[in-house]
């Protein structure tokens, strides 16, 4: 399999538990390596450019609110298969259906703070990862 790149961002829930680094140790346990990470705070307009895709689910605002009120930290993470390697660590977003072992499982709050974004295909990790990062920021 080939080395990918997926974006990740761990969500304000997890900044504001000071449990970003307990995430980090999960998924560089996975093999996943971390070239590119910074601490920001999404505007409005940045959350929903981001999650466009789902301006028509009646979770749209709530998602929006959620995601600037407070702190994230973005990510590039990169290794073999990274995009879906990354999903299977991050578990079901419904962390009462998460697997043991996944980092939603061990702390998403709820279907909505769920502590972590990763993306879902090679086509939407490229522009997550371009929405964020310009290249020299990324070091692999
Ligand atoms: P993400 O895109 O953040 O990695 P995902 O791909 O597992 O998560 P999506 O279906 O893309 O899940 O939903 C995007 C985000 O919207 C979820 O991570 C969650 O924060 C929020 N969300 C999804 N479903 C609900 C819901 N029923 N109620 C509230 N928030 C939801
Ligand atoms: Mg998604």
């Amino acid at each position: 399999m080939a080395i990918e790149r997926t974006f990740s961002i761990l969500k304000p829930d997890a900044t504001e538990r000071n449990i970003t680094g307990a995430i980090n140790a999960l998924i560089e346990k996975a093999g996943l390596r971390i070239v590119a990470q910074k601490r920001i705070r999404m505007t409005r307009e940045q959350a929903e450019t981001f999650y466009a895709v789902h301006k028509e689910r009646p979770f749209f605002g709530e998602l929006v609110d959620f995601m600037i009120s407070g702190p994230v930290v973005v990510q590039v993470l990169e290794g073999e298969g990274a995009i879906a390697k990354y999903r299977d660590v991050m578990g079901a977003t419904d962390p009462s259906k998460a697997a043991d072992g996944t980092i939603r499982k061990a702390h998403a709050k709820s279907i909505g703070e769920n502590s972590v974004h990763g993306s879902d295909a090679a086509e939407t990790a490229k522009i997550e990862i371009a929405q964020f990062f310009s290249g020299n920021e990324i070091v692999g």
